[in-house]
């Protein structure tokens, strides 16, 4: 881009809540034919709440919620959130040796008692689940829930389901990145089974499911060295590598500060039309520029 573009462009932008870092942000967005969508708290308002908590035979709800929530009060992931927000502070007891693997889940020690909170998979790992704990899971993931599993000293004992809300603005942007000749995919840490939900919702091509966040990296990659040139928008912590390894790198709303050093082009707006519009500064400026 000429430096004239890339000023009318930025002053454009700047209206609309746009902000391009460079010249690369323009020449990139010229050329993009896929995107690649982050989903909690990009395709999704990443507002989550607990909407059940189920528990095994012998096992109270609220304690096991109870529990869990000691552990996540140390977390910042959207899924902690939602559950100590569920939960009444004096209800919850101190944590010790709390440990947080990303993309997966916490750990600690509450009232003598080791506790895992996380992805099914994860904290399900050799170890035995009750069946009607594995089928509650099963109902609310095929909902578009996402559900943790806690286990306490060993054994699982409770799955908690938590909702979130697809953005008004979703559905609008894919049909119109459709329109325009734009594959979308969406990549996320969650369950197959809530990202295809959400996905068949908005429309969204392809789903790219139960990723870890150092995946997220090696897919992007794939994609681009089978010839695609590729955008990525997300909002979180783990998604700063992912943002630099695509060809365009877009940090959407309350993004943190992580994507926002990672990105090419900051969308103020929590609102997805937002990458519509920026696509379309690059191309309006090659077309009223020479
Ligand atoms: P996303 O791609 O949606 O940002 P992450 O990669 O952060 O997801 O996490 C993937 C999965 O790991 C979550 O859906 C959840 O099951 C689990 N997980 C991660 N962090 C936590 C946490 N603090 N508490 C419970 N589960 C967690
Ligand atoms: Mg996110």
């Amino acid at each position: 881009a000429t430096p004239t573009a890339l000023m009318v462009a930025s002053g454009r932008g700047a209206q609309l809540g746009i902000f391009l870092k460079g010249h690369h942000a323009l020449d990139a967005s010229r050329e993009i034919d896929t995107i690649v969508f982050d989903k909690t708290g990009t395709i999704t308002r990443g507002e989550l709440t607990v909407v059940g908590t189920f528990v095994s035979a012998g096992h109270d709800a609220d304690d096991v919620l109870a529990t869990a929530a000691a552990v996540e009060v140390a977390s910042e992931h959207a899924v902690a959130k939602a559950i100590v927000d569920a939960t009444t502070a004096d209800a919850r007891p101190e944590v010790h040796e709390f440990v947080a693997d990303a993309g997966k889940g916490v750990s600690g020690v509450v009232d003598g008692h080791r506790v895992v909170v996380g992805s099914p998979r994860w904290v399900a790992r050799g170890i035995a689940v009750p069946a009607d704990l594995a089928r509650a899971r099963r109902d609310a993931e095929e909902h578009g829930r996402t559900v943790v599993y806690v286990a306490i000293d060993g054994a699982v004992c409770g799955a908690i389901a938590v909702s979130d809300t697809v953005k008004d603005s979703a559905a609008p942007t894919i049909t119109e990145l459709r329109r325009l000749g734009i594959r979308t995919l969406m990549v996320t840490g969650d369950n197959a089974a809530a990202a295809q939900a959400v996905a068949d919702e908005v429309g969204i091509d392809e789903v790219l499911a139960e990723v870890l966040p150092s995946e997220k990296v090696a897919r992007i990659e794939r994609l681009r060295g089978e010839g695609r040139v590729v955008a990525m928008v997300g909002d979180g912590i783990n998604d700063g590598p992912a943002l630099a390894t695509a060809d365009l790198g877009l940090a959407i709303g309350r993004g943190t500060d992580v994507a926002i050093a990672a990105a090419d082009i900051i969308l103020v707006r929590n609102d997805l039309g937002s990458v519509v519009e920026a696509l379309g500064l690059a191309r309006a400026t090659r077309h009223t520029i020479r």
